[in-house]
């Protein structure tokens, strides 16, 4: 699908879909140069004229279609697609894949709340992850009658065996087991070695699956892993699998039912530049990974993904509102900061920029060809006293003015859901893009609501 209306005026260029069609350049007749980014058929200058800036957007169909790629590419083995809501948790996403049949992944009785919020017959696809479930957590994920609880130490188990025989209700549990697999990604968000944190090592589950079967308000029923997160390379993941279906053998030659292999989610996405191979392509080789260790065994799929399904399908406007030099350096000063999205702070992460009016040397940036002559090298930065404040740095951007709009892509996760109100500042809001409709599915803070909860 091209992005340009063909009887229109369009660019030297036509290949200027910034990472998808769905994100692309269009006439606009408001922009100087007649052009400028839309997301689906909306501008993002009418978006940041309205509702101002920063602000996230998201696109409906993106999200749906790469669910949809998702739940397709596993449609040879039974499975359930339990989209990993930390990702993005706003609760009309969640509602948006609820309506498509989607499960969820949940690390918290906050998130379970918001996936019984957008549906209340979701429970029964609702896996509940985390390493550290309190009490109430469990108390409330029983009450709710979740699918399965992915335990994470003995000390939980117990706990969770507790409350399950005070309720009188049965808990199906995986046991999210430690495979040792590296991952290649950044450090923080690897999980799967024994020095993490996460799951228990393979070699000690076997003695908690007993204790386990001997609970009577706890039925085993699966195995669960998951390796780390933004994974673009699709062997570690297979490795960890081929780990779980040798002791899914274990497990049912010991007398264990296991019905359920959880393969987490962690599946990456190309931040630097668009994929060469279309997601379907992606997802099939992924799909293959996981599914050829597992081929005689049998069991229900789960699959958590967040990053993958909305990563791409969100973007966060802002606008510049300084230019500053300090000796060679320029900078960008934007209205968007740290606060709201941290991910360039927290772990170096890249994130493609682009100005949302065309400009000629737009489709150079767009097309990563920094080396088109009017194209600057500045710091994209924002206004909190924090060295780590910034979005890029020594980034060739085509020039751009103080007030003009810049999007920062692939935002859509662990984006808004690690906001914060850090220099008081509120957090932007959020609009839904469907076709020709936007939506606000999150109104922005204002800063009385900052201070609502506090006393004087
Ligand atoms: N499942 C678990 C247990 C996780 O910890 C995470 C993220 O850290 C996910 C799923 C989602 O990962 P991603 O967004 O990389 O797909």
């Amino acid at each position: 699908m091209t992005s340009f209306d063909r009887r229109s005026r369009s660019p030297k260029n036509q290949n200027l879909a910034v990472r998808s069609p769905e994100f692309a350049y269009q006439p606009d007749r408001h922009q100087r140069n007649g052009f400028s980014l839309f997301c689906e058929r909306i501008p993002l200058s009418n978006l940041a004229k309205r509702h101002g800036t920063p602000l996230y957007v998201y696109s409906a169909s993106m999200i749906l279609g790469r669910y949809d790629a998702f739940d397709a590419a596993f449609r040879n083995v039974p499975h359930t697609v339990c989209y990993s809501v930390k990702a993005n948790s706003n609760l009309t996403i969640v509602k948006l894949l609820a309506k498509r049949g989607c499960g969820f992944d949940v690390v918290s009785a906050g998130e379970l709340a918001r996936v019984l919020k957008a549906d209340r017959k979701a429970a029964e696809k609702i896996v509940f992850s985390g390493v550290g479930k309190t009490r109430e957590e469990i108390i409330a994920a029983l009450k709710a009658g979740i699918l399965i609880f992915n335990i994470e130490s003995e000390a939980e188990l117990h706990v969770l065996a507790e409350c399950a025989a005070k309720l009188r209700k049965t808990a199906r549990i995986a046991l999210r087991v430690n495979p040792d697999v590296a991952a290649d990604t950044h450090p923080y968000i690897s999980t799967g070695l024994h020095r993490h944190k996460f799951g228990v090592p393979i070699r000690d589950a076997r003695a908690l699956y007993a204790t386990a079967a001997r609970e009577k308000y706890l039925k085993v029923a699966g195995v669960s892993v998951h390796i780390g997160s933004q994974i673009t390379d699709v062997s570690p993941f297979g490795e960890a699998i081929s780990r779980v279906a040798d002791f899914v053998r274990e497990l049912r030659a010991d007398g264990h039912c296991i019905d359920y292999v959880d393969a987490g989610g962690g599946l990456g996405i190309s931040y630097q530049q668009a994929s060469t191979d279309t997601f379907p392509e992606y997802l099939a080789t992924y799909a293959k990974a996981l599914t050829k260790p597992l081929r005689d065994l049998n069991v229900h799929l789960l699959l958590e993904p967040g990053r993958s399904i909305v990563g791409p399908a969100g973007v966060l406007l802002t606008r510049v509102v300084y230019q500053k030099t300090n000796g060679a350096k320029r900078f960008l000063i934007t209205d968007a900061a740290m606060n709201d999205l941290i991910r360039p702070a927290l772990y170096a992460a890249f994130h493609e920029i682009v100005p949302v009016a065309y400009q000629p040397s737009t489709e150079q940036a767009v097309t990563q060809d920094h080396s088109q002559k009017d194209n600057v090298i500045v710091d994209v930065v924002g206004p909190i006293c924090e060295t780590g404040d910034f979005f890029a740095r020594d980034r060739a951007l085509p020039p751009v003015r103080e007030g003009d709009l810049l999007a920062i892509l692939d935002a859509g996760a662990y984006g808004m859901v690690l906001a914060s109100n850090y220099n008081t500042r509120p957090r932007p809001a959020e609009i839904l893009v469907d076709g020709t409709s936007a939506k606000i599915i999150r109104r922005r803070e204002s800063i009385n609501d900052l201070l609502r909860l506090e006393t004087r």
